[in-house]
């Protein structure tokens, strides 16, 4: 067979043929040109046209390489004269109007970048930077077209930072599916409103029945207005960050307070309090008990922690509900600050927090998917924009489908 019917072929030309195969240094060249009297494609509606206007200077593509040269396919596009859309240029089967590169090589770059930096999989290719940046963005666009959108039941509302936390965007999953289902740029009421206005929709926005969260009162107002039927869930992974941010706390006041001498022993005992006690080595529980006699906050800290963690195994509303309110007299009599505090924000969200004992989902679910976003801010320098980083979070997050090659 020769070259030129091979790429014909898989390039599955109808209206168009290959002329000929050129070999230079750097890239073997595709000549293509139209194939007789065959009728071309409207480029805007795909409608068959009789009348061709004119011809316009040649183009090129980058496709997939033949072994080590890459491929390039050149051709004369045509002006055709659209029974719809008036003249315009024709319809390539290979490639999308806007495109500089073949459907084949855009979608090959696109499943690449679900793995790799966006500079890595550029090097792949000899491509630059900017040419992957732009076949992400349209993948992303065309599969945020195209992809199906089935109801809804229980979703996760959460925040990953960007740049060293200055930023913050706001991202949806559904916990069923473990699925990004949205990504927006801040966590403010106005930022996230076109979650339930345009990504659900009125319509969507009722099938909802949990939507599990931060006890972030921007998030909170926004499900009571778009979702009323929906049950608020405050998260119980960020519950208990919070719950070892108020021990950590304790420590940190307690270090202030120490000698010199003092600390030297203290030295790298903070992962200790945070730590369950049944994992402790022999030497580990012993450097707890000096840790233990010297610091009577840190103490109550640690008990107080560990009475509050018995709440997540409650199965019955009332007991959990006697459970919590208990602890949080306890803590609000601890005298350690950070603990009222975390004490506070208990009691003003206790709405949210005790439906625990009859919907056990958490954000936990998905915490898989928090991970990947953070390796994907991580892996490139290229997210000074929000833009990048969130087409970048939806490419490797959402499961897009991929344009179709024609
Ligand atoms: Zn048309």
């Amino acid at each position: 067979m020769l070259v030129e019917t091979f790429l014909r072929k898989q390039l599955r030309l109808k209206a168009h043929t290959v002329k000929q195969v050129e070999e230079t240094e750097k890239f073997m060249v595709v000549h293509i040109d139209r194939l007789g009297g065959r009728l071309l494609r409207c480029g805007v509606c795909r409608q068959r046209c009789r009348k061709v206007h004119g011809v316009r200077k040649p183009r090129e593509w980058r496709d997939l390489s033949m072994r080590k040269l890459p491929l390039k396919l050149r051709y004369r596009p045509r002006r055709v004269e659209c029974p719809r859309c008036g003249v315009r240029v024709e319809d390539f089967p290979w490639a999308e109007p806007w495109a500089r590169v073949t459907t084949a090589l855009s979608n090959a770059v696109a499943v690449l970048a679900r793995e790799l930096s966006w500079q890595g999989t550029a090097r792949q290719y000899a491509l630059n930077w900017k040419s992957v940046a732009t076949i992400v963005k349209r993948a992303v666009d065309y599969g945020r077209r195209h992809q199906k959108r089935p109801p809804v039941h229980v979703i996760g509302i959460d925040e990953v930072s960007r740049r060293k936390g200055q930023v913050y965007l706001t991202v949806v999953y559904d916990l069923e599916r473990r699925v990004l289902l949205w990504v927006g740029d801040d966590r403010t009421e106005e930022a996230v409103r076109p979650f339930f206005t345009e990504e659900l929709g009125t319509r969507r926005c009722r099938t909802l029945q949990v939507v599990c969260m931060d006890m972030w009162a921007a998030y909170a107002k926004l499900v009571r207005e778009h979702a009323p039927n929906a049950q608020i869930l405050f998260d119980r992974f960020h519950i208990v960050k919070h719950l070892n941010e108020a021990v950590d706390a304790v420590r940190r006041e307690l270090w202030r307070q120490l000698t010199a001498k003092e600390r030297t022993t203290f030295k790298g005992t903070r992962w200790l309090l945070l730590k369950n006690p049944w994992n402790l080595t022999d030497h580990q529980k012993e450097r707890l008990s000096t840790l233990v006699r010297w610091n009577s906050p840190l103490v109550r800290a640690w008990y107080l922690k560990e009475a509050f963690q018995l709440f997540w195994s409650y199965k019955q509303p009332a007991r959990a509900r006697v459970h919590l309110t208990k602890w949080i007299h306890s803590a609000m009599r601890s005298k350690l600050e950070a603990f009222k505090k975390f004490a506070q924000m208990l009691r003003s969200h206790l709405d949210g927090i005790l439906p625990w004992t009859t919907v056990r989902v958490s954000n936990g679910a998905v915490e898989g998917m928090n991970n990947k976003i953070k390796s994907i801010s991580h892996r490139s320098f290229g997210f000074r924009t929000a833009e990048n980083f969130i087409a970048a979070i939806y490419h490797c997050c959402a499961r897009l489908p991929l344009p179709a090659e024609r």
